[in-house]
């Protein structure tokens, strides 16, 4: 392996070498991988392991893309025929108004997807390598070309690989190949023709890893990897399109082109009448112009990315957008026990054998601490038989690592595996003595749905094998027919007394695992399985774990029941361990007992009792994921929307099929977070009630943004309709209506974005999705204000007219009339329910700033001379801002008293 010998680059030919000449290829080494040198050295040459982003467009079509909107057509149209009306200044404004819209748009957009970019960035996968001859965790982006890769089941391919080592390894390349059957994997050389999909010496960046495990070595990083290849084609550009934003969308196409055929019949009624052409063609445009709600789906965008945001500084990372919209509504939550609920940090406190019990002291995966006999008495392995067998089970079948890494003992692997490494410890037996004492020949790996795991080892002072077991006490009984006692004698396994003292441990809330070992295994390595075990085993004792509850779990629960959302965990533990953690976290509550299912219960459920008893129940123990799957489907036909959370590969299709899948950043899979909406990057229970916080929230702004904004565009449009009615002279021209619209959706309305969650929100019923997101009340509440802004501006512009105003400064007083009154009323859209001054002034600081610049605004638009020329406008009087605050000030109280009154029809 030489650092001066160039990789070749990828050529799509590594299925048809043999291993070893893809080794020497590729200049690595098939045992020690690369060095950290040369792996750093490849990776400035040949880059990150990333695919590339610019699918999603370059500037340029980005900024074109702006401008494709049908509003942007009128506004375009309309200044180019108002150029050839000899308007220039009009012309310019309106040209202005499309420039300041794209700009505003772009920005806008890129915003947002940063906010989503930098989402991803937060859950970066790690992947294993061997370099210098170790296996080492390095995030997945520094692969290079060379290295060796480790894979597992549930881990997402991070490169692609030619394989060179593999034991019944089998990969979903659904992602690549759209084959959904996982695909077995073998060493054999191909033909050079073999397309992708049959290449089964090969595994590709992006597919998921479902069972066993292997090593290849990497041919392809990055965009050269097929998935990046792939990715340049098609570009799979993620959207900021969510089911509401889409519905939003085509609702606003639908007014858009329902507005233009009214602007387009009043321009011809006009031209029949016999008006002239200019007038005509003004109020024409004005009525476009004001009656689109062009703002809206981009404010919902915004308004979405910001939740997004925001979830993500409490430790929720949604990966579908949807989401955000589906969490408010959630009604049952189900959670795993261990690492979500609890903390994943376990420590055996008792280990139980036939001839006695064992307390253990000390805490935390640091080795210091004792075992104590029944006479309190401080004890070493060799002080039983069956305590020594016991803890040599739990310290040999067992593929953790813990190590110290100055005052901390980092842990690799699994808590419970860890737990039974560091009671071993304190006991005398040292981990590494252990695994070079009775060198590993095989393994029945650990599964959720075995439940127990088994290796066999050599015997060095007979030079016979040894078989160590741990695992679900029922199922290493099922496996034993002796007891060890204290002196190493086997005795006839005591069925009831090793079930009631694993009942009794397990009643304190402790994991219980039973170990056992067997001396006189009839077989070699390669037939090492299940069979071989069954019924010969010894049983040597019981190791009981704590595995506290997390401290926020409790409160996270209460706010959930609060909130009307019920809490289920599903654990593959003991039912009785189950209980008690469910016990200390308030799960249960009353009828306890109907509120706990095993899994035996569940598959003993007649259909017609099925669904209910799980609608009734807390607690789901010794649960598989099959069963996992079916309950959230149950769940789901009861009309429930369901969060449910997975760690493992099999909780994928539970994940897939709930409501919003929710996986750990953490601990578990990288198959499991695939299948996920959204990832918690603590894996901490009481995230998921801030989730669902936030989604309530994000839901009640975009509903206070539309209630807000959809009353100008209404007004805007019958003032002008009006006018034109009656045949008079508008009140506000087009340039005056793109500037209201501009300026106050972007100074005022996009502020209730940045609203703080209301208080009280998780104490309200979750959302009915199927409930519109306007209700009867708010749209009373919508057309009340565009009534009373017609209303407001038509008297105003008629008053001035009549009191010796010009036009200008009619329009010019409709103009400021109409922006304070959609101020004022922004106030009283800061909540749904409750009144302006009841959620206090000053709780959102971007609404000052936002009133602040559109005054700033309205001072120039009235009284600056190049500001007045541009927009038609002129200065008002004193006394008309009177009138102007005096006719605000009445809407507002029209507004507050029908909001006061109909406050129970708002209730949600
Ligand atoms: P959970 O839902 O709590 O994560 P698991 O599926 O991990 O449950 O574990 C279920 C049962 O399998 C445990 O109660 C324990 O008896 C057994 N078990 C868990 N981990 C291991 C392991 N590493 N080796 C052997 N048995 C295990
Ligand atoms: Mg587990």
């Amino acid at each position: 392996m030489g650092s001066d010998e160039p990789p070749t680059s990828p050529d799509n030919v590594h299925h048809s070498v043999s291993a070893h000449e893809v080794v020497l290829l590729l200049g690595t080494d098939p045992h020690h991988g690369l060095t950290g040198a040369e792996a750093s050295r490849r990776l400035k040459r040949f880059g990150p392991n990333t695919l590339p982003t610019a699918a999603r467009g370059g500037g340029l079509r980005r900024i074109l893309r702006q401008f494709h909107n049908p509003l942007i057509y009128v506004l375009i149209a309309a200044g180019v025929v108002t150029a050839v009306l000899g308007e220039f200044v009009d012309s310019a404004v309106i040209f202005g108004v499309v420039l300041v819209n794209a700009a505003i748009g772009f920005v806008q957009e890129s915003k947002a997807e940063a906010a989503l970019d930098s989402l991803r960035a937060m859950v970066r996968t790690q992947a294993r390598v061997i370099r210098d001859g170790r296996v080492q965790s390095v995030p997945s982006e520094e692969l290079v070309p060379g290295d060796l890769t480790v894979l597992e089941a549930g881990d997402k391919v991070p490169v692609d690989v030619r394989l060179v080592r593999l034991a019944q390894l089998r990969i979903d390349e659904s992602a690549l190949t759209g084959e959904s059957m996982p695909v077995v994997k073998d060493e054999a050389v191909l033909p050079a023709a073999a397309p992708v999909a049959d290449r089964r010496n090969m595994a590709y960046s992006g597919t998921l890893v479902t069972a066993g495990s292997g090593a290849g070595v990497a041919v392809a990083t990055g965009p050269e990897t097929e998935l990046g290849q792939i990715h340049r084609l098609v570009g799979a550009a993620e959207t900021l399109a969510t089911p509401l934003t889409r519905k939003l969308a085509r609702f606003s196409k639908v007014l858009t082109v329902v507005i233009l055929a009214l602007a387009a019949v009043t321009f011809g009624i006009g031209l029949l009448r016999g008006q002239e052409v200019v007038g005509t063609f003004t109020a024409a445009v004005a009525l476009a112009v004001g009656a689109i709600p062009e703002g809206l789906p981009a404010a919902v965008t915004i308004t979405l990315a910001i939740g997004v945001t925001r979830m993500a500084r409490r430790r929720a990372v949604v990966r579908r957008l949807p989401a955000i919209e589906t969490l408010g509504s959630t009604t049952v939550v189900c959670s795993d026990k261990t690492g979500t609920l609890t903390e994943n940090q376990m420590t055996v406190r008792t280990v139980w054998t036939a001839d006695g019990q064992f307390t253990v002291t000390g805490a935390g995966y640091a080795p210091d601490g004792e075992l104590r006999d029944g006479q309190g008495a401080a004890v070493t392995a060799a002080a039983s038989q069956a305590l020594c067998w016991s803890l040599l089970a739990g310290a040999g079948c067992n593929d953790a690592q813990l190590h110290r890494e100055g005052d901390e003992w980092v842990l690799i692997g699994d808590p419970t595996e860890a737990a039974m490494l560091v009671v071993a410890a304190k006991a005398g037996l040292d981990h590494h003595e252990v695994t070079t004492g009775y060198p590993r020949m095989g393994t029945v790996p650990f599964s959720s749905e075995r439940q127990y795991m088994a290796t066999l080892h050599e015997e060095p002072n007979s030079g016979g094998r040894v078989a160590l077991v741990k695992g679900g006490v029922e199922r290493i009984i099922a496996l034993c027919r002796t007891q060890m006692g204290a002196d190493g004698a086997n005795r006839r396994l005591d069925v009831d007394a090793v079930l009631n003292a694993a009942e009794s441990l397990a009643g304190q809330g402790l994991r219980v695992l039973a170990t056992a070992m067997s001396s006189d295994v009839d077989t070699d390595a390669e037939h090492f399985d299940e069979q071989t075990l069954a019924g010969g085993l010894v049983l040597t004792g019981l190791q009981a774990m704590l595995d506290p509850p997390r401290s926020a779990a409790a409160p996270a629960v209460r706010a959930c029941h609060t909130a009307g959302i019920a809490v289920k965990m599903i654990t593959g533990d003991h039912g009785t361990t189950a209980t008690a953690i469910a016990d200390q976290l308030d799960i249960l509550g009353e009828e306890r007992d109907a509120r706990v299912l095993t899994g035996a219960d569940l598959d003993a459920l007649p259909d017609e009792r099925y669904a209910e008893a799980v609608d009734r129940a807390r607690v789901f123990a010794r649960v598989s994921p099959e069963q996992k799957l079916r309950l959230v489907e149950t769940l789901q036909q009861r009309g429930h929307v369901v969060a449910v959370t997975g760690d493992g590969v099999n909780d994928a299709p539970a994940l897939r099929q709930a409501n919003i899948g929710i996986a750990m950043s953490r601990g578990g899979t990288e198959v499991a977070r695939e299948a996920a909406d959204m990832a918690l990057t603590d894996d901490d229970f009481a995230t998921i009630e801030a989730a669902i916080e936030e989604g309530r929230g994000v839901f009640d702004n975009l509903t206070k943004f539309i209630v807000w904004t959809l009353p100008t565009n209404l007004g805007e449009g019958l003032v002008v309709l009006v006018a034109i009615l009656f045949g008079t002279a508008l009140p506000l021209l087009p340039t005056q209506i793109l500037w209201i619209n501009m300026t106050s959706a972007v100074l005022l309305g996009l502020m209730l974005a940045f609203e703080p969650k209301e208080a009280g929100i998780m104490r309200r019923k979750p959302r009915d999705p199927a409930r519109p997101l306007l209700t009867g009340a708010l749209l009373v509440r919508i057309l009340l204000v565009s009534a009373l802004l017609v209303a407001g501006t038509w008297w105003l512009f008629n008053w001035e007219r009549d009191h010796g105003a010009s036009v200008a400064e009619a329009r010019t007083a409709a103009l400021n009339l109409f922006v304070v009154v959609e101020a004022i009323y922004l106030f009283s859209c800061r909540s749904i329910t409750r009144s302006a001054w009841r959620i206090g002034l000053f709780s959102n600081r971007w609404i000052w700033a936002g009133l602040t610049l559109q005054s700033i605004g309205q001072v120039a638009i009235t009284y600056v001379p190049a500001m007045n020329r541009i927009f038609d406008t002129a200065p008002v009087h004193a006394d008309a801002w009177l009138r102007i605050l005096v006719l605000a000030a009445a809407t507002a109280t029209v507004v507050a008293v029908d909001k006061r009154l109909r406050r129970p029809l708002l209730q949600v």
